[in-house]
């Protein structure tokens, strides 16, 4: 909050005005103007505005907009807990619900008063019509008139350069200095740069990197379609409206989101859900129905047809086995101007209920539901469709792969899907392929995220191999979109990431053979600098890499990973691991699992961090850089986006540098087209 506080004050003019007899200090503090300074919205997006500060009470306060005084349509008058107000002494005033369609710079003028005086706060907000920040006017005459119809992005979640160069070597190779082939998303032909990073570091977290993308406004860590505010309950902070709002009211298209992930992991959830605190798990899933606008009224809500992925613990009632759902990660009823505001119906107001039984109200909104491979393979075209693979995260490729070839991994005596109770759970190239199936029932259109987060957890937990799996799983899905997109016309396809996680880096490969490797002695664990490791003799830098070959399986995926040769990945990011080389038999237990599964894969010998992997007694240790971290962690490198467009070439407008909110805009300008009657519903 600090550093959010001083940007705005540093960007701000600062007017006080105080009677003579007040000392400065004793002025009203913390006053601040929600959207930060220098947000950006696209015309007639809808987003929340609130001056608060804190004090001595009862408050006070105004808001101009370009000199126009406007009413406020809540607010606190004193400095107790009213108003959801976290900290003592704080006081806040909202206008929910506020839009502009007027292109330009505008300007707000708030103030905030205390039993001590007044101070006043200057900040401005742009309506953006297609210019991205680094100045360029885009321009789509080309396509003048034409819209696209459906947007696909695909996010690989912590997906950095070497992520995908990594995968493209494993499935394919190289020959004398020429791949041997391309992955599905090196071939799209749009490709460009992306800063990623959010409202107050220069490293994001998942929360911000995708609502960057969804809002056009960059959020606090932690936090998606909000605004930061000091109030009670995070679903009450104030919102921006989602590119998938603006486009169900405006233009009657869906929504799906597809995850490896638990479905209330940031990611999807920054799709739809609005709220302060990511991990409030209850309160998210509820959400994705409550503002789904089930009743496809187009009033407000997201349009909500498709919601894949793991998570089932939050649908079903907090005394069944495997929930997770409590009043403490849910949240209470909106608070009436919200409501209002936002044209939410009374009975999609929320409010705390553990017991609910999410899966049923799903259900009766005339979604169908799956919970299996094998029943998503044969669920056909539902209007709407649920489908929770797994209690929490779903499992990474390497150990789906390992239960469909009925082949246990080296080291293990069963199959991990077993232990996570999810023995049948989908690619995510079949998920895809569903998903854009049920979607395209609408002739309106939609909006498809389609997330691979395990390149992101496993690269946090230095797995390289299931990382790798999993981003190959993740170009599948890539293939599966671009397929339906050449079929369907009219389609946009992004590919981007959130962030890069742990400084992934392809360094070498293994030389001295496989054999060699799982029969080296145990390495020293001790910090002597003059011992080499036995691990570290084998990394074949620069000449001794050569050009590793895999054996692809007939599935698509490597047959093994460990093969002579091996292609050995280190971690810039890293925190404090063994290291092996050789495929890691167990993932480490998954940190989004309701607590008994959790309990059951710790007894089973799941390490709980990487520095517990069983296999340490063989690996050497690597001292990390993430200051008291057990695992990597992200980065602020920028990620590539590669772009695809049937019917258009609306790719273009991804072509050289971006910061991640330019994205958004571009999406709706490609989306809305220059034909405005479809707009300002
Ligand atoms: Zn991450």
């Amino acid at each position: 909050m600090n550093s959010l506080i001083s940007r705005i004050l540093r960007s701000c003019l600062l007017v006080i005005v105080s009677s003579a007899t007040t000392a400065v200090f004793a002025l009203p503090t913390n006053v601040t103007v929600t959207p930060p300074d220098s947000a950006r919205f696209f015309v007639g997006q809808k987003f929340d505005l609130r001056v608060e500060g804190k004090g001595t009470g009862p408050f006070l306060a105004t808001i101009m907009i370009d000199g126009v005084p406007q009413t406020f349509t809540s607010g606190t008058q004193n400095s107790t807990f009213t108003d959801g107000i976290t900290s003592p002494g704080f006081g806040g005033f909202n206008l929910r619900g506020y839009s502009n369609s007027q292109p330009g710079v505008h300007t707000i003028v708030a103030t905030f008063t205390d039993a001590s005086g007044t101070v006043s706060v200057t900040s401005k907000f742009k309506i953006n019509l297609g210019v991205d920040s680094v100045g360029r006017e885009r321009s789509d005459d080309r396509d003048e008139g034409k819209k696209v119809r459906n947007i696909i992005i695909m996010l690989g979640d912590g997906m950095g350069v070497a992520h995908r160069t990594a995968a493209r070597l494993v499935k394919y190779g190289v020959t004398a200095g020429d791949p041997n082939g391309y992955l599905a998303m090196d071939q799209f032909p749009g490709t460009g740069m992306i800063t990623t990073h959010s409202l107050n570091s220069i490293i994001t977290d998942s929360a911000p990197g995708m609502s960057s993308y969804t809002t056009g406004s960059h959020a606090k860590n932690g936090q998606e379609g909000v605004y930061p505010a000091n109030m009670i309950d995070p679903f009450f902070y104030p919102r921006v409206e989602y590119l998938s709002e603006y486009l169900h009211r405006t233009l009657g298209k869906s929504l799906g989101l597809v995850t490896t992930a638990d479905v209330e992991d940031a990611t999807p959830a920054a799709n739809a859900v609005h709220t302060g605190d990511r991990n409030r798990g209850t309160g998210i899933s509820d959400q994705y129905l409550d503002e789904s606008d089930a009743a496809n009224t187009r009033n407000f809500g997201t349009g909500l047809a498709v919601l894949m992925g793991g998570g089932r613990r939050w649908f079903l009632p907090a005394v069944q086995f495997g929930s997770s759902r409590s009043a403490a990660s849910d949240y209470a009823a909106l608070p009436a101007d919200l409501v209002s505001a936002w044209r939410i119906p009374a009975t999609a107001a929320g409010g705390a209920d553990p017991n609910r039984d999410l899966l049923q109200d799903f259900k009766n909104a005339g979604f169908g539901y799956v919970d299996t491979a094998t029943g998503l393979s044969s669920v056909g075209t539902p209007d709407k469709l649920l489908g929770l693979f797994g209690y929490g995260n779903m499992n990474v490729a390497l150990d789906k792969l390992a239960k469909r070839r009925n082949t246990l991994l080296p080291g293990t005596t069963s199959f991990a899907v077993d232990d996570y109770h999810a023995p049948d759970q989908p690619m995510l190239d079949e998920m895809t392929d569903v998903a854009l199936r049920v979607l395209n029932k609408n002739q309106k259109g939609f909006v498809l995220m389609v997330e691979g987060a395990h390149i992101d957890k496993q690269s946090h937990l230095m797995d390289a191999d299931r990382v790798i799996d999993e981003t190959i799983e993740f170009d599948n899905a890539v293939a599966a979109a671009r397929r339906f997109a050449d079929k369907a016309g009219d389609t946009l396809i992004i590919i981007v990431s959130d962030h890069e996680c742990a400084g992934f880096s392809l360094i070498g490969a293994l030389t001295g053979g496989i054999d060699n490797l799982k029969n080296l002695p145990a390495d020293n664990a001790t910090l002597d600098p003059n011992v080499q490791p036995e691990r570290q003799k084998v990394v074949g830098v620069y000449d001794a890499a050569g050009f590793p070959k895999y054996t692809i399986a007939a599935d698509g995926y490597p047959q093994t990973f460990d093969i002579n040769g091996k292609i050995l990945i280190g971690y810039g990011a890293n925190a404090d691991r063994y290291e092996g080389w050789l495929t890691k038999p167990l993932p480490v237990r998954d940190s989004l699992l309701p607590s008994a599964i959790k309990t059951e894969l710790a007894t089973k010998g799941y390490p709980g961090q990487p520095i517990e992997r069983s296999e340490n007694q063989f690996g050497y240790y690597i001292r990390g850089q993430a200051a008291g971290k057990e695992q990597a962690v992200h980065t602020a490198s920028d990620i590539p986006i590669s772009a695809y467009s049937s019917g258009s070439r609306s790719y273009e407008h991804f072509f050289g540098m971006q910061q991640n909110t330019d994205v958004f805009f571009k999406l709706l300008k490609l989306a809305v087209g220059n034909d405005r009657e479809d707009r300002g519903r």
